[in-house]
């Protein structure tokens, strides 16, 4: 099982001796600002085809939200790290029994997500867009995705030759 809160501490280790190094590098800052502005515009769109509703819906339900405990452990320390760039403060304590630690009442507390975070379609939200909403939607937060990646290749990069 992923321990993760020794990733998290690694993360706000890393984030404490490189974070301002790391801001300050005109390629990674640009990185960061595209990074936040797709996700935005991922965000937008489940705001405005109700995916956000319907998520808010399912976990009131208590038992159908899948933001499962297991997900936590699939983020990593470069993912997490990336969230303390954007300003995200990581809380240590779970906020929902049983769910996954970065669950608060009124959703995901993390900025950048893990894959499945952003593209999973349960039934219930590819019914509620279909066929077609949902390629659109699949196409957007691939965008997203895409750059989510580009960050992490150039903090790796910087990483690897400031730090480790
Ligand atoms: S994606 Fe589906 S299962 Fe997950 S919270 Fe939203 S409605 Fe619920
Ligand atoms: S969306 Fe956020 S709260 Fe839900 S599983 Fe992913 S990281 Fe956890």
């Amino acid at each position: 099982m992923t321990d993760i809160q020794g990733l998290i501490d690694s993360a706000r280790a890393l984030y404490a001796l490189y974070g301002d190094s790391i801001l300050g590098n005109e390629i990674i800052a640009d990185l960061l600002h595209t990074y936040k502005k797709d996700i935005g515009r991922t965000n937008l769109m489940m705001q405005h085809a109700d995916i956000v509703a319907t998520c808010s819906d399912c976990a009131k339900q208590g038992h159908g939200s899948c933001c499962m405990q297991d997900v936590e452990g699939w983020y990593d320390t470069i993912l997490l790290l990336i969230n303390l760039l954007m300003g995200v403060e990581i809380s240590d304590s779970r906020e929902i029994a049983g769910h996954c630690l970065f669950l608060g009442k009124s959703g995901c507390k993390l900025t950048a997500r893990y894959f499945f975070c952003v593209n999973y379609l349960c039934p219930r939200l590819k019914s509620l867009l279909g066929q077609a909403r949902a390629q659109e939607f699949i196409s957007v937060a691939g965008r997203e995705l895409f750059s989510g990646w580009t960050v992490e290749q150039s903090l790796r990069k910087w990483l690897n030759l400031h730090a480790y």
